[in-house]
């Protein structure tokens, strides 16, 4: 088991989520972050840190789609484990649905 960052992560990027987790498993794209599936120790901690509610875990319905997201982008993305600046726009981002359709980018961010 494990948590996995949703598209509701997309655009918002808030970072709260990356300074709790004790193993440091979060991955940077360019408007996103994901969770290494196999890193995660299910700790649960960054769940309620995310303001965008986008970190869930991997045993609600319907995650399939996130879950292989995260595999795959935390192997090619840099590791971050400090909160850099929030996008200026974050808010306007929140809550907005089908954000994968229209946003994602599978290119890296910065990482620490
Ligand atoms: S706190 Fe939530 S919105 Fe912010 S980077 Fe982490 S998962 Fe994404
Ligand atoms: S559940 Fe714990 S180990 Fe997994 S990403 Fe969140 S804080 Fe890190």
């Amino acid at each position: 088991m494990t948590y996995v960052v949703t598209d509701a992560c997309i655009k918002c990027k808030y970072m709260d989520c990356v300074e709790v987790c004790p193993v440091d498993c979060f991955y940077e794209g360019e408007n996103m972050l994901v969770i290494n599936p196999n890193e995660c120790i299910d700790c649960g901690v960054c769940e309620p840190e995310c303001p965008a509610e986008a970190i869930l875990p991997d045993t609600e319905n319907g995650l399939e789609q996130w879950l292989e997201l995260n595999a795959q982008y935390s192997a090619e993305w840099p590791n971050i484990t400090t909160k850099h600046e929030t996008p200026a726009d974050a808010d306007e981002f929140k809550g907005v649905e089908g954000k994968f359709e229209k946003f994602f980018s599978p290119d890296p961010g910065q990482g620490d």
